[in-house]
C-alpha cells in the first residue's frame, strides 16, 4: 500500500473495446482477471507453462504454453504480472516501467501501476471498488453489500434511460427535465422495471413523453413493513423507499435503530399507539396520508412488522382507494416469523407442530372473543399478539377448552433486538413466570409443543437473561 496524501490512486474506467492485454500466469488469480479483461472487450494474449483449463478453453483467449519472454511486450497496452513467482512479477513490472506500459502485477508490494478493483456490473452501470491495496478481501465484502442495495434491475433501467435520453431531450424543455427525470426513476416506471415489467415501464415512459406537461404531481403512500426490530431484517424495497420519502409516518413499534435510518430532509410525524394511547386515531391518520399524497408528497407509512399482520394496512389503503391515491404495500417480517426466529422456536416442526396460527390477544372491553374451539389441537402451534396483558385469559381459556396446563409456551419481550427477553413455561406457569420477571408489553406469546425446541435451538445471546422456570422439566428433543 502506498503512502500518497489524498487518493492513493486515481480511478478511472478504460475504454478497452481492441486494446492488447498480455496476462503473464495461468493460475487462479490470472484466470479472474482474465475474465474480467475478455468481459471488458481486451485482446488478451496468456503466456504461461501451465494455463487454467477455463482460459485454454476460451476461443476469445491467445494462449500461449511457454515462460515469459521479453519479447511478449512488444505491442502491449496493458500488462498483468500474475505468476506465483514474486521475483518474476517484480522483473516484468520493471521492465514495463522503462516501456512506459501500465502494469498490474500480483501484489502491490511488487511494483505494479494499477490495481483492479472488485467491480459490480449491471451494465451499464458499473461500480468499482478499492481498498487501495489494503485488504482485497475487504473491497469483497464491501461488494457483496453494495450489491444488495443494487439490484441486477438498476442495469435495466439505465439502459432505458439510455434508449429514451434523445427523445427526452427533444421533447421537454431544458427547465422541467430534472422534474420529468426525477419522476421517472423515483416513481412508477423505475417501480416497474424493478418488478420486472420492462414493456409497462416503457409504455409509461412513452406516455409521460407525450404528454410531459401533464406530469402527475400527486403523491404516493408506501405502505412499509419495517419488521420487528432488528434494521438488517428491513427488505432491500423497505430501504429504497424509505430514502426516496419526503414524509414518514411511524407508530412506536418502529425501533430506534430503523427509526435513525429516516432521511435527515424527511419530515417525521409520530403516530403514536401505545395500548392505552391513541396518538393519532386510526380514521385521522387514514385521512393524512390522503392529504399528505395530494400535496405532492411521497408519504412512507412505517408500520412494525408486516403491515397486513394486525397492522391496519388494510384500513389505511381503503381510504386511499376511495380518495384516488396511488400506492403500494411492502412486506416486513412479522413479529411471530422474526421472534421465533430470534428465539430458537421453530413455529411448526414435523414432529411437534404441522401448522400455526396467528391470533389477537387485543382486550376488548376486558374480554377476549376467540374462536377457542379451534385451539386445542396439540399439534397447532399458536401464536398470540398484543397478548401481554392478557395472558392469563388467554392461559385460562386454553385449558378451560381442552388444551393440557403443561403445554409449553413462551413469552418473547422485544424480539430480534439486543434488549430481547424470552419467558419459557407452561400455559399453567407462564404468566406468573413473566410477572415474577418483570415481563412488559409489547410481547408476543408463542403456545405449543415447538416450544420445547428452545431449550436445544436458542443461539441468539442478549445482555438480556432468558427467563426459564422450566429447567428439568424440558425432554430435550
Ligand atoms: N404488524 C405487526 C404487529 C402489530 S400488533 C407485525 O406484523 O409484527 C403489535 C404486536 O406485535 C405487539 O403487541 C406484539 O405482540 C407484537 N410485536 C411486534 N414487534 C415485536 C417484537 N419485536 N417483539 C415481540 N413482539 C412484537
Amino acid at each position: 500500500m502506498r503512502h500518497t496524501i489524498g487518493m492513493p490512486y486515481l480511478p478511472l474506467f478504460l475504454d478497452s473495446e481492441g486494446r492488447n492485454a498480455l496476462m503473464v500466469g495461468g493460475g487462479a488469480v490470472a484466470t479472474r482477471k482474465a475474465e474480467l479483461l475478455l468481459r471488458a472487450g481486451v485482446l488478451l494474449t496468456v503466456v504461461a507453462p501451465d494455463i487454467h483449463a477455463d482460459l485454454v478453453g476460451d476461443d476469445r483467449a491467445c494462449c500461449h504454453h511457454r515462460r515469459f519472454e521479453l519479447g511478449d511486450l512488444d505491442g502491449a497496452d496493458l500488462v498483468f504480472a500474475a505468476t506465483d513467482d514474486a521475483a518474476l512479477n517484480r522483473e516484468i513490472a520493471a521492465h514495463c516501467r522503462a516501456r512506459k506500459i501500465l502494469c498490474n502485477a500480483a501484489t502491490d508490494s511488487q511494483g505494479g501501476d494499477f490495481i483492479l478493483p472488485s467491480v459490480i456490473d449491471r451494465d451499464p452501470i458499473q461500480v468499482a471498488i478499492s481498498t487501495s491495496g489494503a485488504s482485497p478481501l475487504l473491497a469483497r465484502l464491501i461488494r457483496g453489500r453494495l450489491e444488495t442495495l443494487l439490484p441486477e434491475s438498476y442495469g435495466r433501467l439505465a439502459a432505458l434511460l439510455e434508449r429514451f435520453r434523445g427523445a427526452v431531450k427533444r421533447t421537454v424543455p431544458a427547465a422541467s427535465r430534472r422534474r420529468f427525470w426525477q419522476e421517472v426513476l423515483e416513481g412508477p416506471v423505475a417501480d416497474l422495471v424493478h418488478g420486472g415489467r420492462d414493456d409497462e415501464a416503457e409504455t409509461v415512459l412513452t406516455r409521460l413523453l407525450e404528454a410531459p406537461d401533464q406530469l402527475d404531481t400527486n403523491g404516493e403512500v408506501f405502505i412499509v413493513g419495517a419488521g420487528p426490530g432488528d434494521p438488517d431484517l428491513l427488505t432491500v424495497r423497505a430501504l429504497r423507499l424509505l430514502q426516496q420519502a419526503d414524509v414518514v409516518v411511524w407508530d412506536r413499534l418502529v425501533s430506534p435503530p430503523i427509526r435513525a435510518l429516516i432521511p435527515r430532509n424527511a419530515e417525521a410525524i409520530y403516530a403514536g399507539k401505545r395500548r392505552s394511547e391513541h396518538h393519532i386515531p386510526q380514521p385521522d391518520l387514514n385521512l393524512l396520508l390522503v392529504e399528505l399524497a395530494q400535496s405532492g408528497k411521497r408519504v412512507c407509512r412505517l408500520k412494525g412488522g408486516d403491515p397486513f399482520v394486525f397492522g391496519r394496512g388494510g384500513e389505511e389503503i381503503e381510504t386511499l382507494v376511495e380518495h384516488g391515491v396511488r400506492f403500494q404495500v411492502v412486506p416486513g417480517v412479522t413479529a411471530a416469523s422474526g421472534c421465533a426466529a430470534y428465539a430458537g422456536i421453530p413455529l411448526t416442526h414435523r414432529d411437534h407442530a404441522q401448522s400455526v396460527s396467528f391470533h389477537t390477544g387485543n382486550l376488548k372491553a376486558g374480554d377476549l372473543v376467540l374462536n377457542w374451539q379451534h385451539m386445542i389441537d396439540p399439534h397447532q402451534t399458536l401464536v398470540f399478539y398484543m397478548g401481554t396483558v392478557s395472558l392469563p385469559v388467554i392461559q385460562r381459556e386454553l385449558v378451560a377448552h381442552g388444551r393440557s396446563a403443561e403445554t409449553p409456551a413462551a413469552l418473547v419481550q422485544q424480539g430480534t433486538t439486543p434488549h430481547q427477553r424470552v419467558a419459557v413455561g407452561t400455559l399453567s406457569s407462564l404468566h406468573q413466570l413473566a410477572t415474577d420477571a418483570g415481563f412488559e408489553p409489547p410481547g408476543l406469546i408463542i403456545v405449543g409443543d415447538v416450544v420445547k425446541l428452545y431449550a436445544t435451538l436458542r443461539w441468539y445471546r442478549t445482555g438480556a437473561d432468558a427467563v426459564d422456570a422450566t429447567t428439568g422439566w424440558f425432554d430435550t428433543p
